[in-house]
């Protein structure tokens, strides 16, 4: 169902893609929108399980749409460096697609608040984060979005140069297995 990339050769690792997803501080949640318009909205969020959580307001544009449609798709971009001499970006990003819901569950919604409040203030104390989630419950909803598909993909030079990279690191590991250096 979902679809293939075109250009192999530039997806990322499963692993870097989700090390984007987790290293990222904002993302862009989109969903079927209104009168047939999409809403493409930038979010704070953490991930954590294959799940994306963020937190809001309890109305607007973003959840009345969830709430029609559960299917969305996040994109979270972790570079992006213009190169005007050659007319290009490097790039690298992450898309995914899944299904939210709204948490209603205490402990559920305590544990992503937590996740949250790790990711943005980690340097606060038990204490301090304690006192914000508590605020925070009473007052926000908190979305998880399973993930269902998760894909990175890199700009055409960055791509290449991993892979310049990789075959060098499998000629060195090659060379030294033959010289019997480890
Ligand atoms: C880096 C970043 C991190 C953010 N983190 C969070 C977060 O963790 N949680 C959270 O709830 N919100 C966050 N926001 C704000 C978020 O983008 C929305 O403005 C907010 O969630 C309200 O969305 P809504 O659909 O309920 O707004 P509504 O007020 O219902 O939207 C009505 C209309 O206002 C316009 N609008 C809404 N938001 C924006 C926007 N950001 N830019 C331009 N036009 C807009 C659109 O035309 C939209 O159709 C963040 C924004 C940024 C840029």
């Amino acid at each position: 169902m979902f679809r293939e990339m075109r250009r192999y050769r530039q997806r990322l690792p499963e692993n870097e893609a989700i090390r984007i997803l987790e290293q990222g501080s904002s993302g862009v949640l989109a969903v079927l929108g209104d009168s047939g318009y999409p809403y493409a909205v930038p979010l704070s969020y953490v991930y954590a399980d294959h799940t994306i959580y963020f937190h809001c307001a309890d109305s607007g544009h973003k959840l009345d749409a969830l709430r029609r449609h559960e299917q969305v798709c996040f994109c979270v971009i972790s570079c992006d460096n213009v190169v005007p001499q050659e007319y290009t970006t490097y790039y690298r990003s992450v898309i995914a697609f899944g299904r939210a819901r709204e948490l209603t569950d205490t402990a559920e919604r305590h544990r992503a608040l937590r996740l949250l409040a790790c990711k943005y203030h980690p340097t606060d104390s038990e204490e301090g984060r304690t006192r914000a989630i508590e605020t925070d419950d009473a007052r926000v909803c908190v979305v998880a979005i399973s993930v269902e598909h998760l894909t990175g993909k890199e700009g055409r030079e960055l791509s290449l140069r991993r892979r310049k990279q990789m075959s060098a690191a499998d000629t060195g590991e090659a060379e030294s297995s033959h010289t019997g250096v480890t």
